[in-house]
């Protein structure tokens, strides 16, 4: 059955090549069953049909297969690496599979940064709202460290009376208030404070918006 006011032209297109057009190495890469994992550094190991474990490096082009180490050939192994992190099944070598602390979904993130996902990660610079107080701040780093680890004052970020109800796994963001103290002064001299990230919302809203709901504020907490 076909519906072609719902058929995209795209979807004419094969997403996999025909196999028996291709080099045998590279059908293979595509058909046989493999299962792939990520060990970090950029490494991989790939267990084949026959259950033989090889270790692959990415960006040396390394297998640790007979295929490799004997013939010198960019084997199956090495191909199908390549294609499970192009189909975004596999980190790239510089990426490592996280839980994202916020929203706990699986995802990919840089190895240098925090796991937290992409949707959820507040740039520095990025305008947020305190959801307690209705304030602006400015994000000044999007860490990786719960609130339940980070210590402030006389305990964690998580046991800060107004933080109770946020949880306690929360990665901790860290912000400035924008309009206070000197307006010269740098954002990256001013005070930081420490906030759950589910505390804080971006700001969406318009200026005229926001001064509209600014009486309700204190009703709703
Ligand atoms: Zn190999
Ligand atoms: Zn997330």
């Amino acid at each position: 059955m076909t519906h072609p006011e719902h058929s995209p032209a795209s979807s004419a297109v094969a997403l996999a090549p025909d196999t028996r057009r291709l080099p045998p190495r590279a059908a293979r890469a595509w058909t046989e069953k493999m299962r792939a994992r990520a060990l970090g550094n950029g490494k991989y190991v790939v267990v084949g049909q026959s259950e033989s474990a090889y270790e692959v490096d990415l960006q040396s082009g390394w297998c640790t297969c007979p295929d490799h180490q004997y013939r010198g050939e960019r084997c199956k192994h090495l191909r199908r690496v390549a294609l499970e992190i192009t189909g975004g099944r596999l980190p790239a070598p510089d990426h490592r599979a996280v839980t994202c602390l916020a929203c706990g979904r699986r995802s990919f993130v840089h190895t240098e940064e925090p796991a937290v996902c992409e949707a959820c990660q507040f740039t520095p610079g990025t305008t947020v709202r305190d959801r307690e107080t209705d304030d602006l701040l400015v994000v000044v780093e999007q860490t990786g460290d719960r609130a339940d680890c980070v210590l402030i004052d006389d305990g964690t970020v998580a046991d800060y009376p107004t933080n109770v109800g946020y949880p306690h796994g929360d990665p901790v963001v860290m912000c400035v208030y924008p309009f206070s103290g000197p307006s010269d002064e740098p954002f990256e001299q001013r005070r930081q404070y420490a906030f759950p990230h589910s505390r804080l919302e971006r700001e969406w809203r318009p200026q005229s918006a926001r001064q509209a709901r600014l009486p309700n504020a204190t009703s709703s907490q």
